[in-house]
């Protein structure tokens, strides 16, 4: 191994708040929600400097996220929370920003008050007081899905006169105007979903509808890049276009079964190979899916309550997710090497899925 600078400057990880907070199914009681202290250690331990949360913005994590940013901040790692720009009206948990005022809600075309309407001075007001909680305690920053890529953006004639690609750079340098003034160096992320069955057109649609994007956000990652033929297009299509990999259903456990034995070299390897494409690519960030919904995004388990994630040591997924941002290019027998070396010393999660959805708990 090198050793050296790290390779990417942004190495995040993004989760739904089973790895950071401990916490009992989908409550988001505040007596429900506790810190994975020992989940930031193993961040910072595998060379990560961001974590991105998702479904936790409930005023029962405000405590939790004390006691977090505190504790991530003192180890070297930045957090920055997830926000769904301009829809609400149900649970976080399925893609809703929590406490929007009834009144405010709007059909979209997935329903009939789940959005938020940008042209109303009402809900613009709403958006800005909750980007002022969202940042709270001390924040690094926010990632935000705007409503249109999960379908939930308002249906009115003012907003639908925007589409196909106009609303979301409208809305997004709204929120992005906002997130600024409350805290003038928040990290400002967009996080948008290349629909594959769109094809290329969508990559490059997108790319040139951002352009017009806030010079504030730096980083645009998406979801349904995950063939390197459309992974090069994206990759090439925008300076800020950064890939967002997902590790446990495509690099880790394909198809979602145990793989078979005496793979693990191979998989790791399809790890840092991805990183790599990125690194040739002139990408200075890198963001990894860690999210495992609490053990239910395992295929076959997807009725079963959440649990959080808890190892005693390191999981060896997440050193290796690490070492591929830190080190893209290192060498396959050194990969090889490194992950010996990770099965020796590491909870060892990546030849059972059981392990690396839900931890040793389970
Ligand atoms: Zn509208």
């Amino acid at each position: 191994m090198s050793g050296g600078e790290p390779f990417f400057e942004f190495r995040g990880v993004y989760e739904c708040g089973w790895n950071l907070f401990i916490k009992k199914g989908y409550s988001d009681k505040a007596e429900d929600v506790g810190v994975n202290y020992a989940y930031i250690d193993h961040l910072a331990q595998a060379g990560i400097n961001r974590l991105i949360v998702f479904w936790a913005n409930g005023p029962g994590y405000r405590k939790a996220w004390e006691g977090a940013c505190g504790y991530a901040h003192e180890r070297g790692v930045k957090l920055i929370k997830g926000l769904y720009g301009f829809c609400g009206g149900g649970p976080e948990h399925e893609m809703n920003e929590p406490g929007v005022p009834e009144r405010l809600l709007r059909p979209s075309g997935s329903g009939a008050k789940n959005a938020l309407c940008p042209f109303e001075p009402e809900a613009r007001e709403w958006m800005k007081a909750a980007l002022a909680d969202r940042l709270y305690p001390s924040i690094d920053g926010i990632s935000i899905e705007p409503a249109q890529e999960i379908g939930k953006n308002c249906a009115c004639p003012r907003c639908e006169a925007l589409l196909p690609y106009g609303w979301e750079p409208f809305a997004i340098n709204l929120i992005a105007a906002e997130i600024k003034k409350i805290k003038g160096d928040a990290e400002i992320i967009l996080h948008m979903h290349m629909n594959p069955d769109l094809g290329d057109a969508r990559i490059l649609n997108c790319a040139a509808a951002m352009r017009g994007l806030d010079a504030g956000v730096r980083h645009i990652i998406s979801w349904g890049v995950d063939d390197d033929a459309r992974l090069a297009l994206y990759l090439s299509a925008d300076r800020r276009f950064e890939h967002f990999g997902k590790l446990g259903r495509m690099r880790l456990f394909p198809g979602g079964a145990k793989p078979e034995a005496g793979t693990a070299y191979e998989r790791a390897a399809s790890v840092f190979d991805w990183c790599r494409a990125s690194a040739d690519a002139g990408k200075r960030g890198y963001v990894f899916d860690y999210r495992i919904f609490g053990g239910s995004e395992r295929q076959g388990c997807e009725g079963r309550l959440p649990v959080t994630r808890i190892t005693g040591r390191l999981p060896a997924s997440l050193a290796l997710i690490g070492m591929a941002m830190r080190e893209p290019r290192l060498s396959r027998g050194a990969q090889r090497e490194f992950l010996d070396g990770l099965r020796a010393e590491c909870f060892w999660d990546i030849d059972e899925p059981e392990l690396y959805y839900r931890g040793a708990a389970s």
